[in-house]
This record gives C-alpha cells, structure tokens and sequence, in this order.
C-alpha cells in the first residue's frame, strides 16, 4: 500500500502573470498621498507565487492528503490524549457572537463573560478546587502560572525564604522547566521500582526552604499515585503547596478530584482533555485552579461578578494578583471548545470519558504483554508503558542485533497507525507509551493490538524487514539528526 507523496511547491506551480483573483479598479490610481522614500521601498520584485484559483485549490488540498492525524487513523501517542475533536465543537466556536474585539465594554461582551465563567465554575467542581483562571495559553505556560500563585502566596507572608520546589525524577519535560523560569531551584526526589514517588527519599528533602511540590497524577507512567494523602500531609506540615500538572485529567474525570487529595493548585490542558485539536502546535489553553485562600493571587484580568458598575460581570485587576501571564483572556477560541464538549457530555457522562479511556489502555495492555515487556505490572490509568519487544521477539535488549522500539514504532507506519511515544519517559531504555483515548471502537483497538502482534512476529523471523522499516511510507527512514541540524525552509528560484 505504497501511498503516494504529493511534493510539489506553490512556486513550481507558479507562472507568470496568471491570477487566482479579480479586484475592483482602483479609483485611485494616480492619487498616491504618501511617496515612501527609496530606502523605504524594496529595489527588487517580491518573489510571490502566480495561480489561478484551481490550482490553488488542488495544491492545498493534495498537500493536506499528506497529513496524518486523529480524522485519518488511529493515534494512540502516549501522554498527549489525541482523542477526537467533535466537529459541532468547531463551528460553534466560530459564531460570529464570539468574534468580539478584546477591548469591547464588558456590558457589551457579557455573553463571552458568561461562557468564561461557567467554564471556570465546571473545571472548579471537576477539580474540586475553588477558583480557575483560563488565561494562561499552554500547560507549561499554566504550570508556570500556578507556580506564580505559590511564589506569591509565600511572599505575601513575607515567607521569602521558600526557593526550592521538588520534582519527581519521573515528570514531564516541562515541571522542572516552568520551575525554573519561575525562578524555583529545583530538587529532584526518586520514584521506586514501581513507577510512584519514594516517600522515604521525600522526608530528607523536605524543610523551611521547601515552596512546594509538583506532582503529576496519573503520572507519566500512566500509574495513580496512592501515596498522595501522605505526601500532601508531609509537604503541608512543611510550609510547602502541592501543585498537580493535570495536563493528562482524562482518566480522572467524573472519578476524583485533585482538591479532595490535597492539592492546592493545578493546570488542566483543555487541548487534550476537553477536545481541542492539538499536536501541530496550535494554540491551547492551560486554565489554572486554586483551593480557597488562593484565589487573589491568579493573574489578572479576571471577570468578576458584583460589580459597582451594575448587574453582570466585569474584567477586575487585583492588587494581590501575581500580574498578567496573558493579553486578555487567554486563547478564547478554546474555552468555547471547551464549554460546548463539558455541556454535550453533560454531568451524568464527563465519568464515562474517564472510565473508557482508563478500559481502552488496559485492554490494549492486556492484550499484548504476552508479546511486549512489561516493566510495572499493575492497572494502569490512561496509558502505559511497554519497555520493548520480549526477548523471544526482540532478542536480547543489551545486543546490538535487537529489534528495538524505533524499528517497531516505524513498522507501525507500514500498517497505517501513528506511533506511541517512544523513549520516554527515561526510565526504561526501550519505552513505548501507549495512549488510546475512550473515543476509539473496539475494533479499532483489536486491529492496533493484531498489527503489534503481527510486528512482534515479523521480527522474530525477520528481523532486516523492521530494520528497514518503514516500507510503505513516501519516505523512508529519516536521518533524524539532520532533519533538526539542517531543515531546508527556503526555495530558491530558478
Ligand atoms: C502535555 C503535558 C504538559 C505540557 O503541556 P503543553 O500544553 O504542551 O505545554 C505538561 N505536563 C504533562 C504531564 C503533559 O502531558
């Protein structure tokens, strides 16, 4: 099933003169007001590609053939929650009642105020905190916001000394990094052999100096930790906050909630969990949530009711706030996403999502372990983790002949699927992270589990065929090096 490239650029497509437009005369032909200076002008021609309309048309749409995404096959990369976006999610976001101007009066914007707030309200009551800001634009950017809330909690007490946050070893890329950009030094403290956080190696660390802890739950290995209460209890006795990166709160939903194991502030992704298409980069959204106590310090501007202005709700800048993170109120866009997929679920569905996606990837683990190693064997959350093939299909990990994760995730796209997230998180050598999502059938799921099957055969017998994967694919192997060291980004012009 060789597909077929589309390569071209619009500037090979381009000749002379021809034209995908037609304006109206200018009238004002001859009546320039403003001559721009020479060294306001540019002395050559901009080099712009030369279409007519269709094959415009053509070129984009053939270039969008070449995509691969959750509307074309399966995704299952792990700690990313590629599930699919419902399409009613995107046409109502893009009603023209919404396409308001940021600085319209807030009398005139109440509607949009209204929508922020009861996505506020329903994200507080999911996460059993007190109070969100959707402002901030990103997970990591909603990581670094709510440890913004901790810094300025502990410096409004004039407790100034609190400068160092601990990190489990196991935590996504972007903890230790948002702490760091607060300004936090960061203390790393070990997980045990089954994936959750050693709290003997916690104690030690723990002390005057202490801001906070940063936990992810389930964490990166897919894991619940049961050691919260404790963990909470220590931190807090300590003068410490407990932070929660819910960027991964699909399995949670409906089911617990952060606030009722302690924590005191969290980020939630709304463009993986409440449906907004993500993963090429587009704008997200990481609403941030605080226990009561907490509220005054999220970043401003915040829409607030009971205002002297009248009925309704208004923008208000707090003094106790932390600042701006954002312009406005964050990327808007998605909140409206957001709010169309909290209100189709409904309260009696949101704990469904959680459950399915919790039965998908177990199913999917169950299935194939007989074929794929299995480091921590427990239920797992959303997703788990393989560290490689077996060695009766793989051979052995530690031989340079081994078939190793990179040579199966790119035979996966022989079979047409997107390949898991693969070596990470760093605490097995060949880790394969899977993450189906609740909005994949059963029979999307056994066609993946018959292909990893399949795969873990083929390099039993024939190990060259993954070592030369992919096949089928308009390119082959990547020199992966390159393609990051050397990008080519520009056309030269003949
Ligand atoms: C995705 C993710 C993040 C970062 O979210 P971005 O929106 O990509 O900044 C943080 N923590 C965890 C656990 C994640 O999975």
């Amino acid at each position: 099933m060789n597909k077929t490239y589309y390569s071209k650029l619009i500037f090979e497509l381009s000749r002379p003169g021809r034209v995908g437009y037609s304006l109206p005369k200018n009238e004002f032909e001859g009546y320039s007001l403003v001559q721009l200076g020479a060294t306001q002008s540019r002395q050559t021609k901009t080099l712009l590609p030369e279409c007519d309309e269709l094959t415009v048309v053509r070129h984009y749409t053939n270039m969008s053939n070449n995509n691969f995404g959750v509307d074309t096959g399966f995704y299952p990369l792990g700690s990313c929650t590629m599930k699919y976006n419902p399409k009613l999610n995107e046409e109502l976001c893009q009603l023209p009642g919404f396409n308001i101007h940021p600085m319209t009066p807030a009398k005139y914007a109440q509607g949009s105020l209204k929508l922020y707030d009861e996505v506020q309200k329903t994200l507080a009551e999911i996460a059993g905190l007190s109070r969100f800001t959707l402002n901030p634009y990103a997970g990591a950017h909603g990581e670094l916001t709510g440890l913004m809330v901790i810094r300025q909690y502990h410096m409004s007490r004039g407790d100034v000394a609190r400068t160092k946050i601990i990190v489990p070893d196991s935590a996504h890329g972007t903890n230790p990094a948002s702490a760091a950009v607060c300004g936090l030094q960061i203390v790393e403290v070990k997980s045990l052999a089954d994936g959750t956080v050693d709290v003997e190696a916690l104690k030690p660390l723990l002390g005057p100096d202490i801001a906070g802890m940063m936990m992810t739950n389930p964490n990166t290995l897919g894991l619940f930790e049961t050691k919260i209460p404790e963990i909470a209890r220590l931190v807090h006795e300590c003068g410490g906050l407990m932070y929660y990166d819910g960027a991964n709160l699909n399995p949670m939903l409906g089911v617990c909630r952060p606030g009722d194991m302690g924590f005191d502030v969290m980020h939630i992704n709304l463009h993986k969990t409440f449906s907004t298409p993500h993963g090429g980069g587009g704008p997200g959204s990481g609403p941030v949530g605080v226990r009561k106590g907490l509220e005054e310090f999220l970043p401003n501007p915040k829409p607030l009711s009971n205002s002297p202005e009248g009925e309704g709700l208004y923008l208000r800048c707090e003094e106790s706030s932390l600042g701006y993170i954002s312009f406005f109120l964050g990327n808007f866009g998605i909140i409206i996403r957001a709010y169309a997929y909290l209100l189709s679920l409904g309260k009696e569905n949101i704990p469904m999502a959680g459950k399915l996606s919790v039965l998908n990837a177990n199913y999917i683990k169950e299935s194939l372990r007989s074929h794929y190693e299995l480091p921590i064997d427990t239920v797992c959350k959303h997703e788990f983790v393989f560290d490689g093939l077996r060695e009766e299909y793989g051979g052995d990990h530690h031989s340079p002949e081994h078939v190793t994760t990179l040579d199966v995730a790119k035979r996966l796209l022989d079979y047409g699927f997107h390949a898991p997230t693969i070596y990470f998180p760093l605490l097995f050598h060949e880790a394969l992270m899977i993450e189906p999502t609740e909005t994949e059938s059963k029979e999307t799921l056994d066609d993946f589990i018959a292909v990893m099957k399949k795969i873990a055969e083929e390099a039993k017998a024939d190990p060259q065929l993954l070592k030369t994967a992919p096949h089928d694919t308009p390119v082959r192997r990547m020199d992966d090096v390159k393609a990051v060291k050397e990008p080519k980004f520009t056309f030269k012009a003949l």
